[in-house]
């Protein structure tokens, strides 16, 4: 009698039957099954890892750059270009303030820090995902994980079911939030991408962005964890400039990343598809060629009686200057004052303008998101809703949709993850 028990309960998964399937329990899931929950609708989130917000977990070091305090109607044109205004209507209903305002009624505390990125005061991204975690539960939300979609059923333009290895899960309303193709550690493997393509979606490539870039000089992997403030990169393909940024970045393990680095990533690998690019960082922007000589002079004469390699110390991060003193091939145990003008020179030449070859960029493994997605002409951008399903919603970075670093691209998440869970949640009452 079990055996048959058990071999009918095999060919006939147990079906769960909900207002609202979110399918994707990232930030932009987590956003959504939060609304449409807090709108009164029965939600299920659905998420193939065994915890919620992996990728959450990552943002900003740990720390969750959760917003942009610049991220305007005019910012989001001039960093996401025309492709921004698809926002525009989702942002009137969920913007900057309302999501600070949000997270702020959730109980965390924010602060924003250089550059109008915004931060949890505490400095942990796990106060994010916590916060959800409770939120969710409190509204009775239930949260199928380590649950992986195998198929949709489709029937007249409608999705009219969900299958997972283990059962059924049956929805009047469902949003995928599945995110893009990077970082796939974290559970992001563009599954989202297959299942539009079948549901008549036309995907615009998905590329890597924000990637860190591997390079060729060994030296660039001795400074591993070094970070610098307040420096100039700038791009050069056949010796003519492409490009240049301000900010931070740092020294990896295969080369370099950090803010100014991501950004001009993408911009990076459309020119090493013609030709090899180089990198000139500028230590000393705010100097000019002949100041920073003076200033280099006068450190020397304070330090005149000290070993070169020992003299660099009011100029550069302490775990810098072996690897500059061994790329200016000035003897390191030479004192100061017996350096000639012409070394001193080019040590000056080699601050402002220090050339890393580039390899390539890391592709997908190591992006900070992905480029391409859903294609935005086939959204309604008043509700994320699909115009080639009745019953479906796609947000979060799956979306054609992807801004530069420093906030922007969660605020993107909980903008659309936000209007896909009201409307969804309006839809299925
Ligand atoms: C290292 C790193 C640092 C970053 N830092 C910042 C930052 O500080 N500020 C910022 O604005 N942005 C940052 N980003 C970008 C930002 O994190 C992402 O844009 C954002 O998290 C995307 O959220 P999402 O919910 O749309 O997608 P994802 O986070 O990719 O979530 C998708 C979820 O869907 C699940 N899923 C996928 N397929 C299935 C399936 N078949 N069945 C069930 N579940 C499935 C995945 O497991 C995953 O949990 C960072 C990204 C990285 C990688």
């Amino acid at each position: 009698m079990r055996l048959l028990l058990n071999f009918f309960m095999s060919k006939n998964p147990e079906q769960h039957f909900f207002d609202i399937a979110v399918i994707g329990g990232g930030a932009t899931g987590m956003m959504a099954a939060f609304w449409a929950s807090q709108k009164g609708a029965r939600v299920v989130l659905i998420e193939k890892n065994e915890r919620l917000g992996r990728k959450v977990s990552m943002t900003g070091k740990g720390r969750c750059n959760i917003t942009q305090e610049n991220f305007t109607k005019e910012t989001l044109v001039n960093a996401l270009g025309r492709k921004g205004r698809f926002l525009f209507s989702a942002l009137h209903k969920f913007d900057v303030k309302k999501t600070k305002d949000f997270f702020e009624k959730s109980g965390i505390k924010l602060k924003t820090e250089r550059g109008g990125r915004v931060f949890p005061q505490s400095d942990s991204a796990e106060e994010i995902i916590d916060t959800f975690r409770k939120m969710l539960t409190k509204n009775g939300v239930v949260l199928m994980r380590k649950s992986k979609i195998k198929s949709f059923e489709i029937k007249d333009s409608k999705i009219e079911k969900i299958i997972t290895r283990k059962t059924e899960v049956i929805a009047r309303q469902y949003i995928i939030c599945t995110g893009g193709k990077s970082y796939p550690i974290t559970g992001s493997t563009g599954d989202g991408y297959q299942w539009a393509k079948k549901f008549g979606h036309r995907i615009i490539t998905p590329t890597p962005a924000l990637t860190p870039i591997k390079t060729i000089n060994d030296w660039a992997t001795e400074l591993q964890g070094v970070s610098l403030r307040n420096v100039r990169l700038s791009v050069f393909q056949n010796n003519k400039k492409q490009t240049d940024r301000f900010g931070e970045m740092l020294f990896t393990h295969f080369g370099i990343s950090g803010p100014i680095v991501l950004d001009v990533s993408y911009e990076i690998g459309k020119l090493l598809k013609k030709d090899r690019v180089k990198i000139s960082i500028d230590l000393k922007p705010a100097l000019e060629f002949k100041e920073l000589d003076q200033r280099i002079q006068k450190d020397f004469e304070k330090y005149h009686n000290r070993k070169f390699i020992n003299a660099l110390d009011d100029l550069l991060p302490q775990k810098m200057i072996p690897t500059i003193v061994k790329i200016s091939k000035i003897d390191p145990d030479k004192k100061t004052n017996e350096i000639s003008k012409e070394d001193r020179k080019k040590l000056t030449a080699l601050l402002k303008d220090l050339v890393l070859n580039v390899d390539e960029l890391v592709g997908f493994k190591n992006a900070i998101v992905t480029k391409g997605g859903i294609n935005l002409r086939e959204i309604n951008p008043n509700t994320m809703q699909s115009r080639k399903i009745d019953n479906l919603y796609f947000a979060g970075e799956i979306l054609d949709l992807n801004g530069p670093t420093g906030g922007y691209n969660l605020q993107i998440c909980w903008t659309t993850g936000y209007v896909a869970g009201i409307s969804a949640s309006q839809n299925s009452l």
